[in-house]
């Protein structure tokens, strides 16, 4: 799988990221599945209740929010997205441990170089075992 993100989403992520600094941020993302291609139609900054530089976790009420809202779009939800604010976009092994669904994006966006890098994976906890899938950013 490929994924395909708008500029103007991926500006979105970042600029949630930097806002929150110096604690990682989450949000979910939300589009439709084309073949071996997920394109990214809506993304949905969240607030990171755990207010830390090193855990994230989706806020269940702002998730069922979002879920709601997705289905009222006709969205599939796609996978999340978090920052790392100085760590690179790797998954840590707690974000392996959270990896509940193995069909989803997981997407990192690191903070810790000169610019911001984001990578997204397939995660299966069982196996530990992380795919990467390749982001293209496309403006139109
Ligand atoms: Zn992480």
């Amino acid at each position: 799988m490929s994924i395909r993100l708008k500029a103007s989403d991926y500006r979105r992520i970042v600029e949630h990221a930097r806002s929150g600094l110096p604690n990682e941020t989450c949000g979910l993302l939300a589009g439709r599945r084309e073949g071996d291609v997920k394109h990214v139609e809506k993304v949905y900054p969240l607030d990171n209740p755990d207010a830390c530089p090193e855990h994230f976790s989706i806020p269940p009420g702002a998730q069922l929010e979002a879920i709601r809202d997705m289905r009222a779009l006709g969205l599939s939800p796609l996978g999340n997205f978090h920052s790392h604010p100085s760590t690179p976009a790797r998954p840590s092994d707690e974000d392996i441990n959270l990896a509940y669904d193995a069909s989803a994006s997981y997407c990192i966006l690191s903070l810790a170089g000169k610019e911001p890098a984001l990578k997204c994976f397939r995660i299966e906890r069982a196996s530990r075992a992380t795919a990467e899938e390749p982001v293209a950013i496309i403006t139109y």
